[in-house]
């Protein structure tokens, strides 16, 4: 098994038929980088930002985040990096920011809501990012938008850093994509509308699928309706995949599920471009997706997006694909 790891860590990924699908990583630091180029990541498909700012006394300056940015947009060389903005609050708190006591933090103040709110921190973190963007292949990626406005805002502030970074006489990539995660099913259910405005979609599975069965993810007791595999949870992604590719984008996953290998044949059957996942799972998915034919999972797509229930699902990829 191995060996068979390591022959295709600088192999691309692809279906039995050839058919080309991205496995990158994601990261937390910097030095997470090494583990993706050791495991045969084809690129970072979610670098969570939040540890730059956890676990010290203030903010991180404009500068230590664009150190960090091009560091890692570095040493990946041209490959993508997918950089998300800010996403605290929620179940992750920093010491240094006074947020409100509240009943749902889940469902409360954090991620984009708190950037847009406070534009200091959001712009600090922009202006870092747009001046490391000529380091590397860096994508921008906002996370938890619900509205098509909370993207609006969130792409014309960072236009409006760029104009300035420009003014100011620094080099600014012309080429960085936008996009958002799709995590809150709001986003999901529009994806059609949004595809029109953004470069690409990274499904948030981990929120998404919390936000759609109403089940807290860290709650053990109602973890059993955490189901990754249930058909409302397959008919957004598919939604989200169609969506983009109606307007020639494309859709990717960087929550758990894209690394799961009963989700991984149905994704595949969908359409799904890009899968990011722990750096560890990246040379086992592409050793199983070699011996998958997309088009065989794809003349299934209709059947399973019509099950009833995450059990149903299940039995029909495991017995698919003999696992
Ligand atoms: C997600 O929600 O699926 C995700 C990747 O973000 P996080 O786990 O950081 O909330
Ligand atoms: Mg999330």
């Amino acid at each position: 098994q191995k060996e068979i790891w390591a022959q295709l860590k600088d192999e691309p990924t692809v279906s039995k038929e050839g058919e080309h699908v991205e496995l990158v990583a994601n990261i937390g630091t910097p030095e997470d980088v090494e583990g993706v180029i050791n495991n045969g990541g084809e690129g970072v498909g979610l670098y969570r930002t939040e540890f730059l700012y956890m676990g010290k006394s203030d903010f991180p300056t404009e500068e230590e985040q664009f150190d960090a940015y091009k560091a890692v947009l570095e040493q990946m060389e041209d490959k993508p990096v997918v950089v998300r903005t800010l996403d605290i609050g929620g179940d992750k708190e920093l010491s240094y920011l006074d947020l409100p006591d509240e009943m749902n933090p889940f469902l409360g103040f954090r991620a984009i809501r708190l950037c847009l709110e406070r534009d200091d921190i959001f712009r600090t973190q922009l202006r870092a990012l747009l001046r490391a963007s000529t380091y590397g292949n860096l994508k921008i990626m906002f996370p938890m938008i619900a509205t098509l406005n909370e993207f609006r805002e969130a792409k014309s502030i960072l236009l409006e850093e760029k104009d300035k970074l420009k003014e100011e006489g620094h080099d600014v990539s012309d080429d960085i994509e936008v996009g958002i995660m799709v995590e809150i099913p709001s986003t999901a259910v529009i994806a059609r509308q949004f595809a029109k405005e953004v470069d690409f979609f990274s499904i948030g599975t981990n929120d998404l699928i919390q936000y759609t069965m109403a089940a807290d993810r860290m709650n053990e007791q109602v973890s059993y309706l955490y189901q990754p595999y249930h058909p409302a949870i397959l008919n957004l992604v598919n939604n989200v995949i169609e969506a983009a590719h109606a307007e020639g984008k494309w859709a990717g996953m960087c929550g758990e599920m894209a690394g799961d290998s009963i989700a991984i044949p149905i994704l595949l059957g969908l359409g799904l471009d890009e899968f990011s996942m722990s750096a560890t799972s990246i040379l086992p998915a592409r050793t199983q997706i070699k011996d998958l034919s997309k088009e065989e999972l794809a003349s299934y797509k209709d059947e399973i997006l019509s099950m009833s229930t995450a059990e149903e699902v299940e039995a029909f990829v495991r017995e698919k694909t003999d696992q």
